[in-house]
């Protein structure tokens, strides 16, 4: 088994957040752990917050292939975070018996206009910030297969699926599928434009293609998870899945149908 002892807390840095995290960090050394102050020297990442924390979290390490990464929420259990702040005996139990817990979660490369890719936990999503409809040419695998019209579209990972694209009636996708799924933001369907009109879910070795037509209302934003990216033109928008999953700690008697229960049901 893999040595995992370096931890590195990740968390807003306010007065209230230090004197939640405090106990935690000797509650951690107490049992071994070393507690390391870059996220260079870490293999075990602690993100403590809710799941929009767990978002930042994987991104500003980089989705780090290498990293253990567990959530501690400090309200209600969420979809990336499987302890609370108050259930710290059962989170050193579970990390002591690390191979036991580990999920692996797919998550999409993303690139645009052939720059650097940069990855997405939950979605990636392209929206119109004219009050005119944009217009996307959609290509799966050099295949033009409709050209939409309209607010914009999501492309979610399954971990993703019980958020933005849940709302637009994107199906749950259970996350030991390797897939993404497409979803619409309010399509324009008429006798002159046509889409699918229906969420779509693409395997593992698809390659999509959003292809903005530039009519001078080509003015998308793109979001990955919950980052805008500063972006001031985008022309294609490359997305696929990418080789490397992340690794996340999980109480096996929380599994993500359970979660999908307790939040929805
Ligand atoms: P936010 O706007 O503060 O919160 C969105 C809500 O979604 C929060 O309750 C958040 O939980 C929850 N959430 C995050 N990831 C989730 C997941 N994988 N499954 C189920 N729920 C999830 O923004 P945020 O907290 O930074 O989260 C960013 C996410 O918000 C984006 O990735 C996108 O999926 C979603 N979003 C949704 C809509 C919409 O539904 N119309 C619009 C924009 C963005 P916590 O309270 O634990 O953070
Ligand atoms: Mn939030």
């Amino acid at each position: 088994m893999i040595s995992r002892k370096n931890l590195y807390f990740f968390f807003k840095q306010t007065p209230e957040m230090k004197d939640i995290v405090t106990p935690l960090k000797n509650l951690a050394e107490v049992h071994g752990f070393h507690l390391v102050h870059s996220i260079e020297e870490a293999n075990i990442i602690v993100s403590v917050g809710g799941d929009n924390a767990f978002l930042q979290a994987i991104r500003k390490t980089g989705f780090r292939e290498d990293c253990l990464y567990i959530g501690v929420n400090t309200d209600q259990l969420g979809f990336y975070t499987d302890f609370t702040i108050n259930d710290q005996e059962r989170m050193i139990q579970a990390m002591k018996n690390e191979e036991l817990e580990v999920r692996l979660y797919p998550v999409l490369e993303v690139s645009v206009n052939n720059e650097k890719p940069i990855f997405c936990l939950n979605e990636c999503s392209i929206r119109s910030n004219v009050i005119k409809t944009f217009v996307i040419d959609v290509v799966i695998d050099d295949f033009a297969f409709e050209t939409f019209r309209g607010d914009g579209m999501i492309v979610s990972t399954p971990t993703g699926s019980t958020a933005y694209n849940k709302s637009v009636r994107g199906a749950v996708i259970d996350p030991t599928l390797p897939s993404m799924q497409v979803s619409e933001l309010a399509s324009l369907n008429n006798n002159q434009y046509r889409t699918l009109g229906s969420p779509f879910v693409l395997g593992p070795d698809r390659t999509l293609l959003l292809k903005v037509v530039q009519d001078g209302n080509d003015h998308p934003i793109i979001g990955a998870d919950n980052e805008a990216l500063s972006l001031r033109h985008a022309k294609d928008i490359r997305i696929q899945l990418a080789d490397r999953q992340i690794k996340v700690l999980k109480l096996k008697t929380n599994s993500f149908w359970q979660k999908v229960q307790r939040n929805f049901l």
